[in-house]
């Protein structure tokens, strides 16, 4: 048996502010295999971003386990932790965070610079990325240059540059329109289907039914896990 690409065990997250604590994961328990197509749902401040910047290694867990491809993420130093989304890790957040003086290759391009990849690969690779996405003949256009569907698709491809195993999305679609959220998530299926593991956060039920599995939230628990 594989391990799974993600296991949390007892997983939980208390955000101490002045006012008292907030309890934002109480004991998350899940196995995600490598190839999976999850949407992790539910209302508004039940724990979804929670979870996914815990999974993304972008915050720290208050206590639990957690270990994503074999690596288990307690202890690790903020660098070392920079190290691991940079090679495990995509993502993919509502507002596209593309550079906006930039064209969509040399965006797409940037997480291999941070990596140290050669120029000529980094723009084969972007290229590469970008053609993935059907936006083959935009590379030079700047973000304000594009629709927010086309941003968003350059933003996947940016996740895509560094061949991740895990691609994490976090409401993808929440700031489109139904049609082009339709365009986004065919290229999540397209991916899915070539082998990446997807987890995406949404509270909507249309771009929910295209994962293969559903975990629900609610208030820092998960209330169902259906596949
Ligand atoms: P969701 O993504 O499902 O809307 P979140 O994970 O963002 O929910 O939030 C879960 C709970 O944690 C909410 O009560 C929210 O207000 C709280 N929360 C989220 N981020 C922070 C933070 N940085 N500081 C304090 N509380 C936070
Ligand atoms: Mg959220």
């Amino acid at each position: 048996m594989a391990l799974p690409l993600i296991q949390a065990r007892n997983l939980s997250r208390v955000y101490r502010l002045g006012g008292g604590d907030v309890h934002a994961l109480r004991g998350i328990d899940i196995d995600i295999d490598e190839g999976e197509y999850v949407a992790v749902m539910g209302a508004s401040g039940s724990g979804k971003s929670t979870f996914m910047n815990l999974v993304g290694a972008l915050d720290t867990p208050t206590s639990g386990e957690l270990t994503i491809a074999g690596e288990r993420l307690a202890d690790r130093s903020p660098d070392q932790l920079a190290a691991f989304r940079n090679r495990v890790v995509g993502f993919v957040f509502q507002q596209f965070n593309l550079l906006p003086r930039t064209t969509a290759l040399d965006n797409v391009a940037l997480p291999l610079l941070y990596r140290g990849t050669p120029a000529a690969r980094r723009q084969a690779r972007a290229r590469e990325c970008l053609e993935m996405v059907g936006l083959g003949d935009r590379m030079d256009h700047h973000p304000s240059q594009l629709s927010g569907g086309q941003q968003q698709r350059v933003a996947i491809a940016r996740a895509l540059a560094n061949e991740p195993r895990l691609l994490l999305a976090d409401e993808p679609t929440g700031a489109l329109d139904s049609r082009t959220s339709e365009d986004v998530m065919a290229i999540f299926d397209s991916l899915n289907a070539s082998g990446i593991t997807i987890m995406l956060v949404t509270h909507e039920e249309d771009v929910g039914a295209h994962a293969r599995r559903r975990v629900i939230f609610r208030d820092g628990r998960i209330l169902e896990d259906r596949s």
